[in-house]
């Protein structure tokens, strides 16, 4: 990818709520917060769901802790899932819930491909990127090398 305009602004989606940014600023940031050896010492682990079927439901215990450790916003990974199963979601104050019924299994798949389309940097492969915005476009922004990649948005 080409490098960024670095007067350009983005908006970054994490938590609950978006902060802009400048560009030059989130790289300032990301190379001031680690130093290159705890990124090659600690290896990235793709947290796993827990989740059980009741009923006609799929139940995710614990959305918001995976969503947490995957740094984005809960709200992203519950569009991503709802739209990947094809089914409604609801973002409830500690778990999710899914109408039909989803194996544990399938469901840790689906977090992979989330973590390759979203988490993942597509240059350097490392997990140590944000989710930007601009102009109505969504990109995932590499900290450990700069890259930038248009992503999908729902
Ligand atoms: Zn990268």
């Amino acid at each position: 990818m080409a490098q960024l305009k670095r007067d350009k602004k983005y908006t970054e989606l994490k938590g609950e709520k978006m902060t802009e940014y400048k560009y030059e600023s989130l790289l300032e940031r990301a190379q001031a917060k680690l130093p290159k050896k705890t990124l090659e010492d600690v290896r990235f682990k793709i947290p796993e769901i827990t989740s059980f079927v009741e009923g006609n439901q799929t139940i995710i215990q614990n959305i918001r802790e995976v969503a947490s450790k995957l740094n984005r916003d809960p709200k992203h990974l519950m569009k991503y899932l709802s739209k990947e199963l094809a089914t409604a979601g609801n973002l409830e104050p500690t778990r999710a819930v899914f109408q039909g019924k989803f194996s544990s299994h399938l469901l840790n798949d689906r977090i992979k491909a989330y973590v390759n389309e979203f988490i993942i940097c597509h240059e350097c492969h490392k997990p140590d990127t944000l989710i930007v915005k601009q102009e109505r476009m969504y990109y995932l922004l590499c900290e450990a090398c700069g890259a930038r990649a248009p992503v999908r948005s729902f």
